[in-house]
C-alpha cells in the first residue's frame, strides 16, 4: 500500500532563494516557490490499518517547509563556494559565531545576515539534493515504524519541474 501527500494541495510549500554555482543560467541569486510531495509504502498496521498518519507526516513535513521558507538556501560543502576561512575542512562551528555569511563564487562577493540564511550540509541546493536531504530529515523526525517499507519525497521548484527520491527501509 501507498500513501500520495500532494504538495500543493495539502499546502506543503516554502518559498527560497538559492544559487547554483557556476551554472550559467542559475549561477545567479534567484528564488523558487518550492511545493514538496511525499509518497510512503508499507502495509497497514494499528487500530486504524493505517500505513502511516497523513496528519503525522504533513506536520514534520510542514515543519521541514518552514524552517526554509523565505530564506537563501546556502550547501556549505559546494566546492565552489570559498568561505572567509583558514584551514580545516568547513563545518558548521566556522559558522558558530558569526553575524554574516561571507563567501565568494568565482570573483562574486557576498555578505549576507546569518539570520537570512539556512546553511545546509549539501554541495548542491539542487531539487535532487534537497528531495534527499529533506528525505533523512523526515525520516529521522518520524521515525518510521516497521510496517514502513519506504519513504520518498518530491522536491519541486515549481509546476512541472522536480526531483523525487527515495529511500528504502527494508
Ligand atoms: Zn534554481
Amino acid at each position: 500500500m501507498k500513501i500520495v501527500i500532494n504538495g500543493i494541495s495539502a499546502n506543503l510549500r516554502f518559498s527560497s532563494a538559492h544559487i547554483i554555482p557556476t551554472h550559467d543560467f542559475c549561477g545567479c541569486i534567484h528564488g523558487h516557490s518550492y511545493f514538496v510531495d511525499v509518497e510512503i509504502e508499507g502495509e497497514q498496521s494499528g487500530a486504524f490499518d493505517f500505513v502511516i498518519d497523513f496528519k503525522d507526516v504533513k506536520k514534520s513535513v510542514r515543519k521541514i517547509c518552514k524552517e526554509h521558507d523565505h530564506k537563501l538556501l546556502i550547501p556549505i560543502f559546494n566546492s565552489n563556494i570559498k568561505f572567509e576561512f583558514t584551514g580545516e575542512d568547513i563545518n558548521f562551528d566556522f559558522f558558530e559565531d558569526k553575524e554574516y555569511v561571507e563567501f565568494n563564487i568565482n570573483g562574486k562577493e557576498y555578505r549576507i545576515p546569518k539570520i537570512d540564511t539556512v546553511l545546509l550540509p549539501l554541495k548542491h541546493s539542487s531539487a535532487e539534493e534537497l528531495a534527499k536531504y529533506f528525505t533523512e530529515l523526515l525520516i529521522k523526525d518520524i521515525s518510521p515504524k516497521e510496517n514502513i517499507s519506504s519513504v520518498a519525497i518530491g522536491v519541486n521548484e515549481g509546476i512541472g519541474q522536480g526531483a523525487f527520491f527515495k529511500m528504502n527501509l527494508i
